[in-house]
């Protein structure tokens, strides 16, 4: 390396310690120039749009799967049986944020627009199983349970109200046919009157 590139590289080191230190003083001393944020007594406000945790409004869901069969990558599971008004009950809904990369898909697809991504971001755990979220606080064996019996119920019902309807009906067709005349009178003239 000849003497003067040597000095060259000198001379640039100076410079682009200078500029960096000129930024580094500014950000220092204006107070508008603030870049960090003393999380977590703050956070971040999150611009709109933003894609953070998913919340399914289970009250709103109807249980179509179609966010099951959209995710690329199987973060949701869902489980749910027939109630005895014929609407899907859910016995399950969790999503996998752990797995989850956030793409929105499930969040358009979804019908009723029951899930829904939040802001929320923040979620640490030493145990992958606290990052699978759970919509559906009651156990889902007591849910099938629960709906099992009530659709037995509501069928038990349905049978006895038909059994009733039946009981009620008229039960005079055959007295009726008896009050029928058995000949035409006429037509029995006719044919006394040929012979
Ligand atoms: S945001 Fe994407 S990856 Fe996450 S659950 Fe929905 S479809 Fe799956
Ligand atoms: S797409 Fe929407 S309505 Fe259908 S199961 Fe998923 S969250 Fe529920």
């Amino acid at each position: 390396m000849s003497l003067k590139a040597y000095l060259n590289d000198i001379v640039e080191a100076v410079v682009t310690t200078a500029k960096g230190m000129r930024i580094t003083a500014r950000y220092g001393v204006d107070p508008k120039e603030e870049v960090t944020l003393q999380y977590p007594e703050e956070r971040w406000e999150m611009p709109e749009g933003y894609r953070g945790f998913l919340h399914n409004d289970i009250k709103t869901c109807t249980a179509c799967t179609m966010c099951v069969r959209v995710c690329p990558i199987d973060c949701i599971s869902l489980e749910s049986v027939r109630g005895a008004d014929k609407k899907m009950v859910l016995a399950f809904y969790d999503i996998n944020i752990g797995r989850c990369m956030y793409c929105g898909l499930c969040v358009e697809v979804c019908p009723p627009k029951s899930l829904k991504h939040t802001s929320g971001y923040e979620k640490a755990s030493v145990e992958l199983g606290e990052l699978t979220l759970h919509f559906v606080a009651e156990d889902a064996a007591e849910i099938k349970a629960r709906v099992a019996r009530q659709v037995a119920e509501a069928a038990a019902k349905e049978a006895e109200a038909k059994a009733a309807a039946e009981a009620a009906k008229p039960a005079d067709v055959s007295s009726e046919s008896a009050k029928a005349p058995a000949t035409d009178p006429k037509a029995a003239k006719e044919g006394e009157d040929k012979g």
